[in-house]
């Protein structure tokens, strides 16, 4: 698996619909889709969705994965080095 070069945490890269490689935390999680939240996902399909993380299970949207740019304990450095 590969890892992070700032933190060394396991990532996963998912490819975006836009060609682009994002890196991601490797574990799936359930997300409800609403285009008014803070949060975001990487649906397995590649694409981002503004999303919650919890709600009513049966309406549950997809799961996902998280931007490991959002949990990155150096996600500052990502920023920079574009
Ligand atoms: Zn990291």
């Amino acid at each position: 698996m590969a890892r992070c070069r700032s933190c060394g945490a396991e990532i996963v890269w998912v490819q975006l619909k836009s060609g682009k490689m994002n890196p991601c935390d490797p574990a799936l999680v359930q997300f409800w889709a609403n285009p008014n939240a803070r949060g975001s996902v990487v649906t397995q399909q590649g694409e981002v969705v503004h999303c919650d993380f919890d709600g009513p299970l049966e309406e549950m949207t997809d799961v996902g994965y998280i931007s490991h740019f959002a949990t990155c304990p150096h996600a500052a450095q990502h920023r920079r080095r574009k």
